[in-house]
């Protein structure tokens, strides 16, 4: 069995990596790990460090729309599960060419290569983001794409194009839609490990508009486990949302990590929002329940406590990259 990890030195690639070789998941025990991975700002190979030495995972760096790296890469493989993209909203507002070259032109190049390597499975790894905005209630998979930002838009088109290979091809693809992530190893250009790493610094943390928009947060973990359910079992075609974390205002997950710090508001910079910024997210999971069985596992505390306590634990590893993000208020 080899397994293709696109984006495999990102934030969430990188976890599903480390636990393929630490033998999380069943199916995957004995498997080979190829990474392809362009390391743009957002990858590293240091990500990979605690499974390195491992004489199952092979490094590729290179780019997803290169069609003669990813055809040599696809030899040979039974899994694809495709992580790579841009994945910063605030970064597409600013420009958006690189996220319709990756994650549109990327995934059609992946597809290809992957329908004329005669590939078993192939895992469109998605966001609930290409959905919209939703006042109230959750969205289920037969929900219509509506994109506000550039960075959902073409992670919608790149959906498309997995349903089109599915439909033209017979390619057996599957698209994974979940809520918003939270981890260790998350670029600190994301809301989490922004505020955790500018509260760290003793420095304020910069809060958009009135704070009342509402994301549930899923921990990087049952994110990938809901993803190998579906490698594993989740039928070709078929989309599934992975949700079902704790759903939180961005003020309420505000004053949680000031109370994690012991700060209080006076460390919150209320600074002018988004543009388009969508008021609320929220997935309906009963299709990956009812099908494949999953459900979340991690509870929010213990997931934030966790990452938090990754983060103090680690400041080599952020303190570079937030010198890196050049975004306003890193
Ligand atoms: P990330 O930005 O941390 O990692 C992306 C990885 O892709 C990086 O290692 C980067 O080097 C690589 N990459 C970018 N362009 C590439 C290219 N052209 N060729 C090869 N590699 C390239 O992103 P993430 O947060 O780990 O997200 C991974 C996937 O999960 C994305 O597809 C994203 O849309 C999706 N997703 C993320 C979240 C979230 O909350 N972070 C939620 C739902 C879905």
């Amino acid at each position: 069995m080899r397994v293709l990890v696109t984006g495999g030195a990102g934030f969430i690639g990188s976890h599903y990596v480390r636990k393929v070789l630490g033998g999380a998941y069943d199916s995957l025990a004995d498997a080979e790990v190829v990474v392809l991975d362009k390391l743009t700002y957002a990858g590293s190979e240091s990500n990979l460090e605690p499974v390195r030495d491992n004489p199952r995972l092979r490094f590729v760096r290179g780019d997803i729309c290169d069609l003669g790296v990813v055809r040599d890469v696809m030899r040979g493989v039974d899994l694809v599960v495709h992580f790579a993209a841009e994945s910063h909203v605030d970064r597409s507002i600013l420009g958006a060419a690189d996220f319709v070259m990756t994650n549109v032109l990327g995934t059609q190049t992946l597809l290809q290569a992957a329908v004329d390597a005669g590939v078993g499975k192939f895992v469109q790894v998605s966001t609930d983001e290409v959905y919209g905005s939703i006042a109230e209630g959750s969205w289920p998979e037969n929900h219509e794409l509506e994109p506000n930002s550039p960075y959902s838009a073409s992670k919608a088109g790149a959906d498309l194009m997995a349903r089109s290979f599915f439909r033209t091809h017979g390619l057996p693809v599957c698209v994974t839609r979940c809520s918003n992530n939270y981890g260790p190893y998350q670029f600190p250009e994301k809301v989490i490990p922004l505020f955790v790493t500018n509260l760290l610094d003793g420095k304020k943390v910069p809060l958009y508009g009135d704070g009342l928009n509402v994301r549930d947060w899923l921990h990087v973990d049952d994110h990938c486990w809901g993803i190998q359910l579906v490698a594993d079992s989740g039928r070709a075609g078929e989309i599934y949302n992975i949700g079902g974390g704790t759903e939180l205002t961005n003020l309420e997950l505000t004053s949680r990590l000031l109370d994690a710090f012991g700060a209080d508001e006076s460390m919150v910079e209320r600074v002018p929002d988004r543009k388009a910024h969508d008021r609320r997210y929220s997935v309906d999971i009963t299709k990956i329940s009812n099908e494949l069985g999953y459900r979340p596992l991690m509870s929010f505390e213990e997931g934030l406590a966790h990452t938090i306590e990754w983060y103090r634990d680690n400041r080599p590893w952020w303190s570079t990259r937030k010198d890196r993000a050049k975004l306003p208020g890193s």
